[in-house]
């Protein structure tokens, strides 16, 4: 999920990959290593924190080879520290690696290789990769020119997950072998030189010519040549792209902001947050928690204690724990919980939810729940965050670095999370009948595909937005969990666009709002559950009659409205459909704040990560 940088050529590697690990620091990470051939062997350096801790490490600046890897790492699995960064070799320190992403199955593959005498150096899932490499390896017993493709090759075959990986090898010191599968990776072209990288602006002042590889397909780039080759290693030939990026352009992927590149990362986000934690026909897999039936059912609630997005994440939580598992839940600002005197005790699992786990109130929030005997557990984006060293428990997003101020993938990926945790409870405790659990992992499962049609279908929220764009209040409108998303749109129109609003339960519109609709407000109405659709309409229709511009967005057949404009989005569980539901609103802010020429992912007064009360 960070940041990956190579070289084979006839310079010094070592000053072209800190240097390209320095382009991409904008990322954010937590370690950052390299590897090269040196003499014959294979010389690792690695370091926690920043780029300039490994520049710093003694002997650095003496390396001489012209090949070499290098990464930034975005911990998920194993705390940060030296020993957790990449490059990880294997135990002959035959291939050196470096890895993107995460290898669901990394405990099988551990325990297989631990029963054939390997042993394992660090926490991380990425340790797996160069011990089966060499696994495979050193059983090949045709000593052709291909053994060290066929071993990479044999090795990714057994990866479950999403990687972008480079080997080297001491016994192959001219070549470097890469593989993506879900994670972006690519080559760049040079004279007598390459390159590699997970993201262009790593090697952009070096070359404009790239390969951009494809899922699963092995490459063996050599000074001179980079050769593409399929899973029977066929090998085949593919266009370079030419790419006229500047730099900017280039950290944000193309997208003109950090904010709308996270909002089409959705899919991949929410693919990684899944990983290997849910599967049909399966218990979800939570080996990280450890809640028996006993402690569950005798819980007196739960309490969900966040700030902002975060908090509205936890209002759809809530609703679809108490569906699927009958416990009463309390959803609480963190900034209020921790100074109201909350009633929690040792039957009160208390759930904490943060993307940088740095957030100061929350974290608060927590140490009174844990003196008061609660359990603690802490959904957060980011491995060894604060929260996550204060927690019982801690479980991990995998959304990635997110750059923009507003938050957008964290969002969908918190509740997501908290789907999955649902589901897991309900089987613990029983308490939701196994086709309703499976229907909703279905729909789980389903959400990259529909956030993609989601994402495909945009002209008309472009429209509305530029017609929109001048006003100074709006009003977002919905019922039951379509109100938790009503709030998050309506938050996400404040931070980016400064245009006041206001989000309703639209049966409350009323008793006070309604008084509020005059002729041309803006009102956008969330209608997403069956149950729900004729209460809502009738509350937009409430509006219409006064004058009001109305936006609907919907999963539903609806009868023929007077609806200004009607975004439809793919059918899903009522329960999850926020996730789908938001992304109209996420896009329509952002669309909203760029008509008004704002800064969107830097909006004012506001912090990404609020360490401070
Ligand atoms: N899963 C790997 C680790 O935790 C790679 C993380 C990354 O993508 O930076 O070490």
């Amino acid at each position: 999920m960070c940041g990956i940088v190579g070289y084979v050529g006839e310079n010094r590697a070592t000053p072209i990959l800190i240097n390209g690990l320095l382009k991409l620091e904008y990322r954010g990470y937590d370690s950052a290593g390299l590897a090269v051939v040196e003499n014959g062997n294979l010389a690792v350096m690695k370091n926690k924190g920043r780029v300039s801790n490994l520049e710093e490490l003694d002997g650095i600046n003496n390396l001489t080879s012209t090949i070499g890897i290098a990464h930034t790492r975005w911990a998920t699995h194993g705390r940060p520290s030296a020993e957790n960064a990449h490059p990880h070799m294997d135990n002959s320190k035959t291939f050196a690696v470096v890895h993107n992403g995460i290898i669901e199955n990394y405990n099988e593959l551990k325990d297989f290789l631990i029963s054939k005498g390997y042993t394992f150096y660090s926490q991380t899932d990425t340790e797996t990769i160069p011990n089966l490499i060499h696994y495979y390896f050193s059983r090949d017993e045709k000593d052709d020119g291909d053994k060290f493709l066929r071993a990479v090759r044999s090795a990714c075959n057994d990866l479950k997950g999403s990687y972008a990986i480079e080997v080297i090898s001491n016994l192959s010191p001219n070549e470097c072998i890469v593989v993506r599968k879900d994670s972006p990776l690519v080559v760049g072209v040079g004279t007598n030189e390459n390159y590699i990288a997970s993201d262009i602006p790593a090697i952009l002042p070096f070359t404009k010519n790239f390969y951009l590889l494809d899922d699963n397909e092995l490459t063996v780039i050599k000074k001179d040549s980079v050769f593409f080759y399929d899973n029977s290693l066929e090998q085949h030939n593919k266009a370079i792209k030419n790419i006229e990026w500047d730099a900017l352009s280039a950290e944000k992927d193309g997208y003109e902001d950090y904010m709308l590149k996270e909002i089409f990362e959705q899919p991949n986000s929410i693919r990684e947050t899944i990983g290997s934690r849910l599967k049909l026909g399966e218990e979800c897999n939570f080996d990280d928690l450890e809640f028996s039936k006993e402690y569950l059912e005798n819980l007196n609630k739960i309490y969900i204690v966040a700030c902002g997005t975060a908090m509205h994440a936890g209002l759809v939580g809530k609703n679809i724990i108490e569906k699927l598992c009958k416990i009463p839940v309390t959803v609480d600002i963190a900034s209020e919980f921790r100074y109201r005197d909350p009633l929690v005790d040792e039957k009160t699992l208390c759930i904490y939810i943060t993307q940088s786990g740095e957030t100061a109130d929350t974290i608060a929030a927590l140490k009174l729940a844990k003196s008061k005997g609660s359990k603690t557990l802490a959904i957060s984006n980011v491995i060894g965050s604060s929260i996550t060293r204060e927690a019982d428990y801690s479980i991990y997003t995998h959304a990635g670095p997110e750059i923009a101020v507003a938050s957008t993938k964290a969002y969908t990926s918190q509740v997501v999370l908290l789907a999955i945790l649902a589901i897991h409870f309900a089987e613990i405790l029983e308490a939701s009948d196994k086709e309703t659990l499976e229907n909703l992992k279905t729909d789980i499962l389903d959400l990259p595909t529909k956030i993609g049609a989601v994402l495909d279908n945009l002209d008309d929220l472009k429209e509305f937005a530029k017609k929109i764009y001048t006003e100074k209040d709006m009003f977002f409108l919905g019922r039951g969990t379509d109100y938790n998303v009503a709030l998050e749109g309506s938050l996400k129109l404040k931070e980016i666009s400064y245009i006041h609003s206001e989000a309703y339960a639209a049966g409350e519109l009323k008793h006070g709002p309604i008084a509020l609709i005059e002729n041309g407000v803006t009102v956008i109405g969330i209608i997403t559950d069956s149950k729900l659709v004729e209460k809502t309409i009738s509350n937009m229709q409430e509006v219409i009659t006064r004058g009001a511009k109305t936006l609907v967005i919907t999963n539903q057949n609806l009868p023929n409205t007077h609806f200004d404009y009607v975004i439809d989005i793919p059918n899903t569980s009522s329960l999850i459909s926020p996730i789908l539901s938001v992304i109209p609103l996420q896009l329509l802010a952002y669309y909203i704040s760029k008509y008004k020429g704002l800064d969107v992912d830097k909006p004012r007064n506001l912090a990404k990560s609020v360490t401070v009360e």
